[in-house]
């Protein structure tokens, strides 16, 4: 499963592996790479908005790396 995901700045990120809830910074920016605490699945930040960020799981394994 790897779907996006977009939240407000202002809402907390819910992981979709454990449901643990985790603040995203403020501050964050595109490439970026947030941990879910509890689980460690990793989300890259895709897009940065004035408000509203999006996030995808960030996928480690397999050959879809290019380069
Ligand atoms: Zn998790």
């Amino acid at each position: 499963m790897s779907e996006s995901v977009v939240l407000r700045k202002d809402e907390k990120m819910q992981c979709y592996d454990c449901d643990t809830e985790f603040e995203i910074p403020k501050d964050v920016v595109v490439g970026e790479i947030v941990t879910c605490h509890s689980c460690g699945l990793e989300f890259e930040i895709k897009q940065v908005e004035s408000d509203v960020i999006t996030l995808k799981e960030l996928i480690v394994e397999g050959e879809d790396w290019g380069e």
